[in-house]
Parts: structure tokens; sequence; C-alpha cells
């Protein structure tokens, strides 16, 4: 027997309990996990509390981010003993995920634990974490480099954002962060923000052009913000947008992509290539230092996830929640 959760739905219930589970709850696989940390992302959120429809196998272990040591395996991928770390691939969604004790995964879903990191650090930054490094790496990749101007980073306390500042401010770039907690200014700047704006400049309908401000955007709200922020992009610009914290529309109009010849960069990491994954991990590793992993996160016992899911949802946590499973 091992401890997790697990959401059932029957007819209109739907709930989330922590319970004592056996190896028959998990799926097919060729790789036995035994997880020490997972992660609590805005995905899990909603799984956890049935605010969206994330979860589309019932019953189900949620969790998008596991991190622990191989108990067996039987390709030739890995061994026993080996440190592992999983993002996404519909892990917590239709496969059984990060948020038990116990988990049974493939092998080509896996990464070896990156050197520098330990299996708590690689889960204080997750997939909010890599998907901050994937949006980085469209902007470098599209041109956009520290002296090209100011980068707008949306959703900032969030961790998509708290880890695209951190990253960036890193890499030498002036950024500007967008949030509706004003009063989390100080975290902001400690991650290296030069500008803290009120999120309500962007977030109401908005004008098709708008004066021309940013280098590149990194953006997980969507909805107005995104079309302002691609409003406002300078000429040549990128926009790598990853979430949909305020909505999943796009109420714009392509006046930004055929008069100022902006790019938007779609931002997905669930199915992203183990190549990217790799080179996403390996750059993370390179560039966070401890004390920004413990700025960011907080780390919380399988037992308050519920709780918390629902406060994330209510856009109430700051940074990283960092699940001890283990
Ligand atoms: P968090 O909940 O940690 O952060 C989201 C942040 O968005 C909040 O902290 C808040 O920041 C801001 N926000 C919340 N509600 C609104 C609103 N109504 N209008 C404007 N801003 C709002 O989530 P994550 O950082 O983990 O994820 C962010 C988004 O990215 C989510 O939509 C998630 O699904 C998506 N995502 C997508 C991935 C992909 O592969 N494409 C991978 C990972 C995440 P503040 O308080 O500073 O305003």
């Amino acid at each position: 027997m091992f401890k997790g959760l697990l959401v059932e739905k029957d007819g209109h219930s739907y709930q989330a309990t922590i319970q004592n589970l056996d190896d028959s709850v998990l799926m097919e696989g060729d790789t036995v996990i035994s997880v020490s940390y997972s992660t609590l992302n805005y995905k899990d959120a909603l799984a956890i509390t049935g605010k969206s429809p994330v979860v589309r196998k019932f019953p189900m272990i949620p969790g998008i981010d596991l991190a622990g040591t191989v108990i067996s395996c039987s390709s030739d991928k890995f061994k026993a003993g080996d440190e592992v770390v999983l993002n996404g691939f519909g892990v917590g969604e239709v496969h059984c995920g990060g948020l038990a004790q116990k988990a049974k995964l493939h092998s080509d879903w896996l990464i070896p634990l990156p050197k520098s990191l330990s299996v708590k650090q690689s889960m204080a930054i997750g997939t909010a974490g890599y998907t901050a490094m994937l949006c980085v790496i469209a902007l470098e990749k599209h041109g956009v480099l520290p002296d090209s101007g100011e980068i707008l980073v949306t959703g900032a306390n969030g961790g998509v954002g708290s880890y695209a500042i951190a990253l960036l401010a890193k890499l030498g770039y002036t950024i500007v962060a967008a949030t509706g907690r004003v009063e989390e200014s100080d975290y902001l700047k400690s991650l290296g923000a030069s500008e803290i704006i009120d999120r309500k400049l962007l977030s109401e309908p908005g004008r098709p052009l708008a004066k021309e401000r940013w280098a590149g955007v990194i953006d997980s709200v969507g909805s107005h913000t995104l079309v302002n922020a691609c409003a406002s992009t300078k000429y040549g610009g990128i926009v790598a947008a990853c979430g949909l914290a305020q909505g999943m529309d796009l109420p714009g109009t392509v006046a930004p992509f055929i008069l100022r010849g902006i790019t938007l960069a779609g931002i997905d990491s669930v199915m992203r290539p183990l190549k990217d994954r790799i080179e996403a991990w390996d750059r993370l590793s390179e560039l966070l230092d401890t004390k920004t992993l413990e700025d960011v996160a907080t780390e919380i016992p399988l037992s308050q996830v519920c709780d918390i899911a629902q406060l994330l949802i209510e856009g109430k946590i700051r940074g990283r929640i960092v699940v001890k499973v283990s």
C-alpha cells in the first residue's frame, strides 16, 4: 500500500481525497518510481478542484510533475536507484501522476535528474520553471537579447511568471512585471524585475495598436492581456504565450502581426520533444541558484494539497508550491 491523492467522479460528485492505494490504481508503464516530491501547478489545482475538465480518466492520481527514484525499469533506459524527473505527457490528466508515493510511467517520458539539482530543487522548478525556460529560449531564438529592450512578464507572481523574471534577470534582460498584487513588488524586484505595473493596465479591452514598448513578452495570462501585450510589442518583436490565467480567449486583431511583423510563439510544455526538455533543464540547472529556488518555492505536505489548490485557483499563492510526497 502507498499514500496518494485520488480524484474520483461519480455522476455529479467530484472529489479529491488522500487514500491508501494499491498498485491496481496505477496504469501501464515500464518504470516504477518511488516519488519523493511533486508540485502544485495551476493545472493540478484545476484537476483537484474540478474547476476545469483537466482529468480525462477516473479514478486519477493528479500531479503533472514528479521527481523520485527508480524502483524498477524493464527498458534499458534506467536502472533501480536512478533519480528521474517527469513533466507533462498527459500525466495527472490521462495517466496517474505525481501526487502519490508510487508512480508507474513510460521510461520515454522521463529525464535523468540534472546533476546539479536535488530532487526537491527539481520540483521547486517543476513545469512552471521549465515552461518559463522554454519561453526564454523562444525569445533568444528570435534574436531578442538583453540589449534589445524591455521584456514584459505577465502573471508575475505566479510560478511561470516568477521563474521567467528570475531567468531573464540572470541573463541580463530588463524586466517589467505585470501583476494584480503590486503589494508583492519587493518580491518581484528581488527576483530581478526593474519595474512593476498593475495588470489592470493590460487586462481590459485596448486599441489594436498601442505605443511600441516591449522587445519581447512572456505571457501566462492570455485573453485581453495577451492581445494588449501584442499591441504594444515593438516592430519585429516576439510574444511567447503559454497560459490562460485570465482566459482562453484571444479577442484581438491581426494589426500587430501584419503592420509590425511581431511573432506570437505558442509554448507547449506537455508534449515537448525530449531534446528540448533536456536543453531547458540543462539551462535551468545552470541559471537558477539555491537562493532563488528557496525564495520562489514553499514546501507543503501531501495532506495540505487540497486546501492549497483552492488558494492557487483564487490567485492567492505566490511563486511555487513543492509537495513532499514521501
Ligand atoms: P499560477 O497560478 O502560479 O500563476 C498565475 C498568475 O496569473 C497568478 O499568480 C496571477 O499573477 C495571474 N492571474 C491570475 N488570475 C488572473 C486574471 N484573472 N487576470 C490576470 N492575471 C491573472 O499559475 P502558473 O504560473 O503555474 O501557470 C500560469 C498559466 O500558464 C496557467 O494558465 C497554466 O495553465 C499555464 N501553463 C501552461 C503551460 C504550457 O505548457 N503551455 C505549462 C505551465 C503553465 P499576479 O497575481 O502577479 O497578477
